[in-house]
């Protein structure tokens, strides 16, 4: 059946009034659930190309609602950055991460996301040296991953940070590379270990030559920098095999692994600690 222009509009205010709802909702439920203890870290392997071996974890943070279950990432993070909720959840991620890792073998990193908005709270910096001396982890075991949006605005600021926390020892990788709408030049001022290529150059790999050239100029761009790199959302042994041509550092994705709980690793099996 047809539907009137207006019959439509009540339905799209109606389906408005649900999304801003859920939200709130959310919301409020979000105020409370860092003290409920209803966080979780998952974690999923980067893996050297050349050697096999895992060189970190990535940890990626779920929310195991009371009602709803497993709530992803995509669906709160935005929300926790909106109310400023991000800082003390990311005050959290950071302890949890670093303690988890100062039982893994001394070998391995933990890779840790920032959000922009984390980095505009003051004492990021003494944070971070806190929850790495409490763990007891070497400086250089834990790598922060930012985004180009961290580039973007308040960049003197965001410079002069990561530059303390370089300096300290702590490894700082770019994520999401390709996908933001910053220039080239800041690969010049901030101080990047590693350059994550994003999923979306990785897809097509096998069969796009345009994502070869731009795998292959990225790769070629970050070793005559100083840094590694590694590829995003790896699911094929063919891309895996691309990669491998393009001179890639590290790949990471379902091929080798999902995120998962601690442990399901046999790395990390018996060190003691769950998520
Ligand atoms: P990201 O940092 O780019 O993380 C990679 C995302 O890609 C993860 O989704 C991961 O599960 C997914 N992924 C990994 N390998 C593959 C693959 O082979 N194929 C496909 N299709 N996907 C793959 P997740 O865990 O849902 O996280 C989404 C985003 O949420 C992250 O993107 C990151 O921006 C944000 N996020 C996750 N954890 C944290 C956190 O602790 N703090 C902050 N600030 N943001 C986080
Ligand atoms: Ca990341
Ligand atoms: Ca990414
Ligand atoms: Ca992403």
């Amino acid at each position: 059946a047809k539907e009137g222009g207006r019959n439509r509009f009540a339905r799209f205010e109606r389906q408005m009034d649900i999304a801003a709802r859920e939200r709130r909702d959310l919301e409020m439920d979000l105020r409370n659930a860092l003290q409920n203890g209803e966080f979780e870290l998952h974690f999923q392997p980067l893996i050297n190309i050349e050697t096999g071996q895992t060189t970190s974890f990535e940890a990626l943070v779920r929310w195991n609602h009371p009602e709803r279950g497993i709530v992803m990432p995509d669906d709160f993070i935005g929300i926790a950055e909106d109310t400023g909720l991000i800082t003390e959840l990311g005050e959290w991620i950071i302890r949890h991460a670093c303690h988890l890792a100062s039982n893994w073998p001394s070998h391995m990193r933990v890779s840790v996301n920032l959000s922009p908005v984390q980095m505009r709270s003051t004492g990021l910096v003494a944070t971070i040296f806190s929850a790495i001396a409490n763990a007891g982890l070497d400086p250089s075991r834990l790598e922060l991953e930012i985004t180009e949006n961290v580039l973007l605005h308040d960049s003197e600021a965001n410079i002069a940070i990561l530059h303390q926390l370089h300096e300290f020892g702590v490894r700082i990788a770019l994520d999401d590379f390709g996908t933001g709408y910053s220039s080239l030049n800041y690969l010049r001022s901030f101080p990047f270990d590693k350059i994550k290529i994003d999923r979306c150059f990785v897809t097509d790999l096998a069969d796009s030559e345009d994502c070869k050239a731009i795998v292959r100029a990225v790769t070629e761009l970050a070793g005559s920098l100083g840094m590694t790199t590694t590829a995003e959302g790896v699911e094929l042994e063919s891309q895996l095999e691309e990669l491998k041509v393009q001179g890639c550092t590290e790949a990471q994705g379902f091929l080798f692994s999902r995120p998962e709980r601690p442990d399901q690793f046999t790395d990390l099996r018996g060190t003691g600690l769950d998520a």
